[in-house]
């Protein structure tokens, strides 16, 4: 059974019930995850209270030489990360390595804390008046994170939040809490005091504990848009600070000046990359005018050509989904779509043996009324539809109730600056099918796919794990106002 990491040790759950760890290449169990409870997370945060009164006053040049020691041992171990992620998670060596360097990339940017969480200052704003406004730490902050990205997905909040000073709780997704067993055996190596960062692995109780926790400043949640809704109810009816990135419906816009077998590949890329397993996978491609029989003839070669497999093996180019309750969620979807007069150009449903597999499907004539183009499928399903003009692709856009990403595929700057403009989701490519925002920037959708006022990480990392404080000061010997 795998440890709780409370207040610098390894730990047993005090809860009975467990989840096993599943390798979805070939269902081999990997481990038993128990479903802790909430005296785990009262041991957790009372740690974590502890620490913050002495790491609040470590200096943040002297707290970001932890995270430098922590960065040298990810590299360090790099490959052994990459395999765990790819056996539990089932994505391919590639998807893993970019999995645990998009993770890296957090903590290389949290080190540059000492500059980003500076502050503001005022001379002489009235006669002899100064003022100043400083970034301070708040206390203890949770995070609840999901599967489809073991290694990246905690990185993207807890190194702001304790980089500025905080003191952190940590829940993975019980499927693949093995990533991050690994990466807090090297937080332990790192030398971080005790109580900076705690894991306590669980599921649902888990989760309402931290919500409500009167200890817990901010909580950060990625996962499904009802549990990031419910989450941020709960979190902020409890007084606390809560950013939820929730799921996604992203679609993807081919315009006749587009380099199509660019332009196709890129989609093909983002729709079954990590078996489609991306909040910002495309769904929908909406061909506009004459490009929808092109790029559906490029799309069925590129598609029936990929390798599927087990991802721990090289030559693999997608991998399993998660569970067999993904598998037959994303045949009903796909028999949705049938059931409602689309064109199953490719049928994935067909693979058996062991693992829990689809292969790439192709859904043509899709419409904006269909199931499949309004619900987040999570899955390796390219769904083709026709659009008249940019203008109609962006109404079909704007008229989903998820906005996480779109993007755009053209050589017209004009439509490029329509599409940025117009377009409601918060994150967009243009002539880029995943686009994900660096660590330096701030990431995090609209609508459905976002509940919150500030995004993870870049600068709202550090606006969200910090309160500020504004000083007015008069020192002036000679001052005579009274
Ligand atoms: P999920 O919502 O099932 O689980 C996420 C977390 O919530 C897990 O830690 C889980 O233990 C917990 N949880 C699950 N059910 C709960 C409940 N009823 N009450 C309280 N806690 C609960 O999500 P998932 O299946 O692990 O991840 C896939 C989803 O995450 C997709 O919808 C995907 O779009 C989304 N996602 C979004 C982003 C983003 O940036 N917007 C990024 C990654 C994933």
């Amino acid at each position: 059974m795998i440890k709780n990491y409370i207040n610098g040790e390894w730990s047993a759950s005090t809860g009975v019930e467990t989840v096993e760890v599943i390798n979805p290449a070939n269902e081999e169990v990997l481990a038993l995850s128990p479903l802790g409870t909430h005296k785990d997370v009262d041991r957790a945060v009372s740690a974590a209270k502890e620490a913050f009164k002495s790491w609040r006053k470590t200096p943040a040049v002297d707290r970001v030489q932890y995270l430098f020691k922590l960065k040298t041992l990810l590299e360090e171990n790099f490959d052994s990360i990459v395999k765990l992620c790819t056996q539990e998670h089932g994505k391919t060596l590639v998807e893993s390595r970019g999995d645990v360097r998009r993770g890296i990339q957090m903590v290389e940017t949290a080190c540059g804390i000492p500059s980003l969480m500076m502050g503001q200052s005022f001379e002489d704003f009235a006669v002899g008046i100064d003022s100043q406004s400083i970034r301070q730490p708040m206390g203890v902050f949770a995070g609840i994170t999901p599967f489809n990205f073991p290694a990246m997905v905690p990185f993207w909040f807890w190194p702001f939040a304790v980089a500025t000073g905080n003191t952190y709780v940590l829940k993975p997704s019980e499927r693949v809490p093995l990533t991050q067993i690994k990466i807090f055996e090297l937080i332990e190596k790192a030398g971080l005091p005790k109580g900076v960062m705690n894991l306590v692995l669980g599921g649902k109780e888990v989760v309402n504990s931290l919500c409500s926790h009167p200890d817990i400043k901010g909580v950060s949640f990625v996962g499904s848009t009802p549990v990031a809704k419910h989450v941020y109810q709960l979190g902020t009816s409890h007084g606390k600070r809560v950013q939820a990135l929730g799921g996604a419906k992203n679609f993807m816009v081919v315009l006749p000046d587009a380099n199509l077998e660019t332009s196709v590949k890129t989609c093909l890329e983002s729709i079954v990359g990590c078996a489609g397993q991306r909040c910002l996978a495309g769904s929908v491609i909406i061909c506009v005018g004459n490009t929808y029989d092109e790029v559906k003839k490029q799309i069925l070669k590129a598609a029936s050509d990929l390798i599927v497999g087990d991802g721990s093996d090289p030559r693999t180019q997608m991998g399993p989904v998660i569970s067999k309750a993904s598998v037959e969620t994303i045949k009903g979807l796909i028999q949705s779509a049938a059931d409602e007069g689309a064109d199953i150009v490719l049928d994935g449903r067909k693979y058996s043996g062991k693992g829990f597999f689809l292969n790439p499907t192709v859904v043509g004539e899709v419409t904006s009324k269909m199931r499949i183009a309004k619900e987040e499928v999570f899955g390796p399903v390219v769904c083709l539809a026709r659009g008249k003009s940019l203008d109609e692709a962006i109404q079909w856009i704007n008229s989903s109730s998820f906005a996480n990403t779109a993007s755009l595929f053209t050589s017209s700057g004009a439509a490029a600056r329509q599409f940025s403009y117009e377009a409601a989701p918060a994150m967009l490519g243009l002539n880029i099918g995943v686009p994900a925002p660096m660590s330096f920037f701030s990431f995090g959708g609209a609508k459905d796919s976002f509940f919150g006022d500030i995004k993870a990480h870049g600068q709202s990392g550090i606006q969200f794990f910090t309160d500020t404080k504004v000083t007015i000061q008069r020192w002036n010997k000679d001052s005579n106002i009274w």
